[in-house]
């Protein structure tokens, strides 16, 4: 086997699919069912770069087609709760259709698998891979059922990474968790999303469908309490923290938290195995940057693949050359986060100040703006 895949869920998946036209022999393992979703209830913000990543291959097309399965983000408000600074970025600024999209999970991962089935990769659902091993000339991928698979690379996209031989996962936790919900709003969203900092954390709103969906980073405790108020009390909380930025809050549903923490592997590649997607990187929601980094994972090593001569692939400098082109996108993006996320964590009004200098800057500087609005929805390559 030339190459096997770790998890066919939306990187890994993408990562099928682009080197599906290549000549290689190709098997991807994944827990699930096949037509079932790991995370049917989670929607995902892409950029306009992993838009183009999702043309190329197919599946934007296919997404689009499906009723309330992408919604267009056409501007992003950006603003801070007790100090001055409000910066809204807009496509037609940035010269794109869109500045983003929030797509479902569920039909994201389905467009895949509908995709996957009509190239020749060989998709094992219900197959769980319990370790991954890199020997001198191959990597060994086995099953809970006992199959050992050999492949001149195994590629990592469990989300987790866990199975690795000789890959340590670092984990920094923030101690705050995020509350997710849907929100209903008396005007209609127009595309609007909202990224806001208030003093219990960053509050985010992203259109999807014809409501918000809502991701609150605060203490655990305060989220436990949060959890309990009744809709009408936890709507008004919600006012409270977002001021005059939004106000029109009708209803919430489906409250639920998670715990948050930066999470990276060290390192990315290990004899014939490399790590992409959340295996190698999950990050806090803050900048929503945790997946499109993992899809330029995907696309990036879909080309690594495809210009190594076969008897190459999988072997030290192919790897070594991967994970170097991919470290600058990879450390600006756990850095960018991390740096965001204590920064507007801290609320002395010492850190106010500045902040919304920064975000005054932004708007009143075109050329930052654009750099900027490029950074979120390209990365930093
Ligand atoms: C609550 C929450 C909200 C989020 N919201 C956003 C957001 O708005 N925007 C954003 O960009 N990112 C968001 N993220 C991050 C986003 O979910 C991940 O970046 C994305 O799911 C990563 O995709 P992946 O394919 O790497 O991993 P996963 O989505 O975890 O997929 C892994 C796949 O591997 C399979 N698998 C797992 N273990 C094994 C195994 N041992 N053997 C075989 N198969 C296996 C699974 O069945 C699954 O199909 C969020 C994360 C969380 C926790």
């Amino acid at each position: 086997m030339d190459i096997a895949i770790v998890g066919a869920g939306p990187v890994g998946g993408t990562l099928a699919l682009a080197i599906a036209d290549a000549d290689l022999s190709v098997v991807a393992f994944d827990t699930r069912e096949r037509g079932a979703t790991l995370r049917g209830d989670r929607s995902l913000a892409i950029s306009h770069g992993a838009r183009l990543i999702f043309d190329r291959l197919g599946i934007f097309p296919r997404l689009a087609a499906i009723p309330g399965a992408v919604t267009a983000i056409d501007s992003v408000d950006i603003s801070q709760a007790g100090g001055f600074g409000v910066t809204t970025l807009r496509a037609a600024e940035a010269g794109v259709p869109a500045l983003g999209y929030v797509v479902s999970y569920r039909a994201l991962q389905s467009a895949i698998d509908a995709e996957l089935a009509r190239t020749q990769t060989q998709v094992r659902f219900a197959s769980t891979v319990t370790r991954v091993s890199g020997m001198p000339m191959h990597a060994l991928v086995t099953t809970s059922e006992g199959d050992a698979v050999e492949a001149k690379l195994a590629v990592v996209a469990d989300g987790t990474g866990t199975a690795v031989d000789g890959v340590t996962r670092e984990r920094r936790d923030y101690g705050q968790v995020a509350l997710i919900a849907k929100i209903t709003t008396e005007a209609p969203h127009a595309g609007a999303a909202y990224e806001r900092f208030t003093p219990s954390g960053p509050v985010a709103l992203l259109p999807e469908h014809g409501e918000y969906g809502l991701v609150w980073t605060m203490s655990p405790s305060a989220a436990q309490r949060a959890l309990e108020l009744p809709d009408a009390e936890f709507l008004n909380e919600l006012h409270q923290h977002f001021g005059k930025r939004r106000n029109d809050f009708l209803g919430v549903r489906e409250r639920k938290t998670f715990p948050l923490a930066l999470e990276f592997a060290r390192p990315i590649a290990a004899s014939h195995c490399v790590l992409i997607g959340n295996a190698a990187q999950s990050l806090h929601p803050i900048a929503g940057q945790g997946f499109n980094l993992g899809l330029r994972d995907a696309f990036e090593l879909a080309q690594a693949i495809k210009r190594a001569p076969s008897e190459t692939i999988g072997d030290r400098a192919m790897l070594a050359r991967y994970a170097a082109g991919r470290s600058l996108d990879r450390y600006a993006g756990i850095a960018f986060t991390h740096g965001l996320a204590r920064l507007f964590a801290l609320d002395a009004a010492i850190f106010r100040w500045p902040r919304g200098l920064g975000l005054a800057l932004l708007d009143a500087l075109p050329p930052a703006k654009r750099a900027f609005t490029r950074t979120m929805l390209f990365g930093l390559t």
